[in-house]
């Protein structure tokens, strides 16, 4: 294939797939385009078309965010990876740092992921590893001041387990799909207990990660269609090979999804574009995902903040939860498509709706709005399960809402109803108390003060609580303070009985 068919594929694929991308035509006269990998760290204007309109204002802030440059090639076998990553990371702490931690994640996965070649402004430089190597420690040579920043790059190998056994599968290439998350070098946070690293347990979420930019190229058979958080910027083929380049932030990770079984259907409301990827028997469910997830737009946007990005993407994968939240992506489990039919004894549809209306609600709390999901899972998980009630009063009124809050009050039954507090870290939890407490008694803990606090002052505080925090992170302290002055009351005994 000579270059001028390239771009002119390239230049079809993205106008038939990509609403938001402006390809300009290949011509011989046409001067190349610059690598976006190679975009100046300070320049944000590739992830412009990412946004609606109403939120490109937030480029002009988060100064300090991490960004990443990864270029990576996923192997025929589809589940090997290799890569390179530049990252620079700037001190927004208000204390030097000696040191800067980096998750990688697919060695406590079920898979590997191995380091080569760090350097940092260009010295070479020896890691340390600690969590089951799921953690490297990178001393600095000197301390890094307050606002000073940093460029680490490294070479970087991922295999891909092909089992589902470990954290529902989020990272595994099984029944022809490989789901690839947090499989690049993630910088952990550094808050209030320092470098904040741990070990995730096996019931909850993997990661806790500041809102970070990226530009992502990636490299992989022509056979898979390729699904990425972010907005795609250009898609090539090189002999057997696509390439395909991405920019995606401002956000807090970067998920990938691939099958050659993927069929695309898609839909746009207003500015936001929504795609659906499922294997071709599962039309129905696929556009019933779409359905649900832009009322649940609507209701979220109306209710807390506008979605911020111009797209979302909804992928099937083999994963054992029934859905996973990404930035602008979610990944629902592919048992639930077959909206005809009943899964565990309940009709599928049902599992559908309140599963995408949930994944859909973590775009505010987890991707807007983050949290430390593994110490605060209800911030995160609470939260949304009480979005997902609120998009069910909203959509189908006080019936709608009454069969989802009993599926709470029976989630939380499964333990009758102890009084085991919501607000304890996912590792405090025995058994299916996490499930209950969490996803159960949690939501119903945000009835509770709806109802202490009033309906009206309650939306208010909920609408500033969302706005106030986007692109940051949560605390429980700052929520309860949050709620107290805007009704101008003293929530603790409400608080000590329900969140500690
Ligand atoms: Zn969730």
């Amino acid at each position: 294939m000579n270059r001028l068919y390239a771009s002119f594929l390239s230049v079809s694929l993205l106008l038939a797939s990509c609403t938001s991308a402006q390809p300009k035509p290949g011509s011989p006269t046409t001067t190349p385009e610059p690598d976006p990998l190679q975009t100046p760290w300070e320049d944000r204007s590739i992830f412009k078309n990412g946004l609606v309109v109403s939120q490109q204002g937030i480029l002009n802030e988060l100064n300090g965010a991490s960004v990443y440059h990864i270029e990576f090639t996923i192997a025929d076998n589809l589940y090997e990876i290799t890569g390179t990553q530049e990252v620079r990371y700037t001190n927004t702490e208000d204390v030097e740092l000696n040191e800067v931690q980096f998750r990688l994640f697919p060695n406590i996965l079920g898979g590997e992921m191995l380091i080569s070649n760090l350097t940092i402004d260009g010295l070479s430089v020896t890691p340390e590893y600690g969590l089951k190597n799921s953690l490297m420690i990178v001393r600095l040579p000197a301390s890094l001041e307050v606002g000073q920043s940093l460029v680490f790059k490294m070479d970087y190998s991922v295999t891909v387990p092909q089992s589902l056994d470990l954290n529902y599968g989020v990272l595994a290439y099984a029944e022809d799909v490989l789901a690839l998350a947090h499989a690049y070098p993630m910088i952990a946070v550094y808050d209030d207990e320092g470098w904040n690293a741990e070990i995730p347990p096996q019931d909850g979420d993997v990661t806790y990660a500041d809102t970070s930019f990226y530009i992502v190229r990636v490299h992989a058979p022509k056979k898979i269609t390729l699904v990425t958080s972010g907005t795609r910027i250009s898609l090539d083929e090189e002999g057997q090979a696509q390439v395909m380049t991405v920019a995606n932030g401002p956000a807090r990770d970067f998920y990938l999804a691939a099958s050659p079984e993927y069929e695309e259907i898609s839909q746009s409301f207003g500015e936001v574009t929504i795609r659906s990827y499922a294997p071709k028997g599962a039309k129905e469910g696929s556009e019933f995902a779409i359905d649900v997830a832009s009322k649940s737009i609507e209701v979220f946007s109306k209710r807390y903040a506008p979605y911020p990005f111009t797209e979302l993407d909804i992928i099937s994968t083999p994963t054992l939860a029934l859905g996973i939240e990404y930035p602008g992506a979610i990944a629902i489990t592919s048992r639930i498509y077959d909206v005809n039919n009943d899964y565990r004894g309940v009709p599928a549809s049902i599992y559908m709706e309140s599963t995408v209306a949930h994944e859909v609600g973590h775009q505010w709390f987890y991707s807007l709005v983050g949290d430390d999901q593994l110490d605060d899972p209800w911030l995160d998980e609470s939260l949304t399960q009480f979005a997902t009630l609120q998009y069910f009063t909203d959509r189908y009124g006080a019936g709608g809402a009454s069969g989802f809050q009993s599926s709470l009050e029976d989630r939380w039954s499964r333990i009758g109803k102890a009084d085991i507090p919501i607000g304890l870290p996912v590792a405090g939890y025995q058994g299916s108390e996490y499930g209950a407490i969490v996803y159960g008694r949690g939501p119903l803990f945000f009835v509770a003060l709806q109802e202490e606090m009033g309906t009206a002052t309650f939306d208010a505080f909920l609408k500033e609580y969302t706005e106030s925090l986007s692109w940051g992170v949560a605390t429980p302290e700052y929520l309860q303070s949050l709620a107290e002055t805007h009704c101008s009351c003293n929530l603790q005994v409400l608080f000590d009985e329900w969140v500690y």
